[in-house]
């Protein structure tokens, strides 16, 4: 099972922190790194063999692509992004699965080109770092004002 599936295993069992909303085609989830403050993931509900947005059908992807629009629209509100960035790589997972990062002006420090560019030319070892994965109640903060925002949205 890959690692996405877990996850969303763990969401159906009620044992995933990191758990914001159910939406019809996935499930909203903040990152467990939040150097990108408000970073937050859209799901998709199935694995199999669709992996690419060419092997939904075209209302499913329609409709997929809707609910990943609302999620990051939220995202920038609650976390007053200036720019989000979307990313659906898949080269570790390939379960379809989108990043979303609020970016702000200087939130890669001066890497990439003096810190302009993605998010991608800040080194992982720091993106990544245990220092910057929310408390309790930080967490349970930015989930609350998130789910504010997407049912203003939905
Ligand atoms: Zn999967």
């Amino acid at each position: 099972m890959c690692l996405i599936c877990e996850r969303i295993e763990t969401i159906k069992k009620g044992g995933n922190p990191y758990f914001v909303k159910e939406l019809e085609t996935g499930y909203v989830v903040i990152g467990d790194n939040q150097h990108f403050h408000g970073y937050t993931l859209f799901l998709y509900k199935h694995h199999g063999e669709k992996t690419e947005l060419f092997h939904l059908a075209p209302a499913e992807r329609a409709k997929f692509l809707e609910e990943m629009t609302i999620v990051a629209e939220a995202v920038s509100r609650t976390f007053d992004a200036e720019k989000i960035n979307y990313e659906l790589l898949g080269m570790g997972d390939a379960h379809l699965h989108w990043h979303l990062f609020p970016r702000i002006s200087g939130d890669i420090e001066n890497y990439g080109n003096n810190g302009r560019g993605p998010v991608w030319w800040y080194p992982m070892e720091k993106m990544y770092s245990d220092d910057n994965r929310p408390g309790k109640e930080e967490l349970a903060e930015m989930k609350r004002k998130l789910l504010d925002e997407l049912e203003k949205l939905l």
